[in-house]
């Protein structure tokens, strides 16, 4: 990941949601994107130039753009057809950004267009994320890393948000992924979490 003075960036073309820029590279903002809170609170994974993304809640296409500055291709999946708008400009603006109108609870739908990936990236604050995320499993290589951006509100909300977390973890390691690591994702979101695995 590229730091400058302690503020994470990424190199690509800017003007992309009216981020900061430092200099010719673009601030990524912890407090606008979940993954930047996570390299900022000190995890994640590194990403690299020849990695193949699947981006799961792909939205506007905030994050997916910095991702895409550091990756070889982003398959990004988003239902929702207005934020789906804004996500085909920045598909126009960066050529390895493949965008995907589907519903990612349903991956047979959109896997004729997607190869093996070594990272899969869900953000889509749903009360099955568990479920969505075991089921995506299918494109990750072995080997390969889930990110898992759990809104515990959105999953229950109703329950205390350590116990929606305290759930899911086994739930996700039945399904053959392996947590790794997990941490809330304050000061920067509240009531968020992430949970790193890797496909044994
Ligand atoms: N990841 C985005 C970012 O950092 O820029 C923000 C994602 S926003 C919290 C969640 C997005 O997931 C919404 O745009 C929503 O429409 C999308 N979403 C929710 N459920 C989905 C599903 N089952 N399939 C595809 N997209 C979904």
């Amino acid at each position: 990941m590229i730091w400058i003075d302690g503020v994470l960036v990424s190199r690509g073309e800017g003007g992309v949601y009216g981020e900061r820029m430092l200099g010719d590279v673009r601030i990524w903002d912890p407090y606008r994107s979940k993954l930047s809170a996570l390299y900022h609170l000190g995890k994640g994974v590194e990403l690299t130039n020849d990695m193949r993304v699947l981006y799961l809640g792909a939205a506007h296409g905030t994050t997916v753009s910095h991702v895409a500055d550091y990756a070889e291709v982003v398959y990004a999946v988003e239902f929702a057809p207005r934020p789906m708008q804004d996500l085909l400009e920045v598909s126009r603006r960066r050529m390895n950004v493949v965008p995907i109108m589907a519903d990612a609870s349903l991956p047979e739908q959109y896997a004729p267009l997607l190869e093996s990936v070594d990272l899969v990236y869900q953000d889509v604050a749903q009360p099955d994320q568990a479920i969505i995320a075991l089921r995506n499993c299918i494109f990750l290589k072995r080997g390969g890393t889930m990110i898992l951006m759990l809104k515990t509100r959105s999953v229950d909300t109703c329950r205390e948000p350590g116990l929606v977390f305290s759930d899911t973890v086994p739930r996700l390691a039945s399904g053959g992924l392996s947590v790794k690591d997990s941490t809330w994702l304050a000061p920067y979101h509240h009531d968020h979490a992430a949970i790193i695995c890797v496909k044994e």
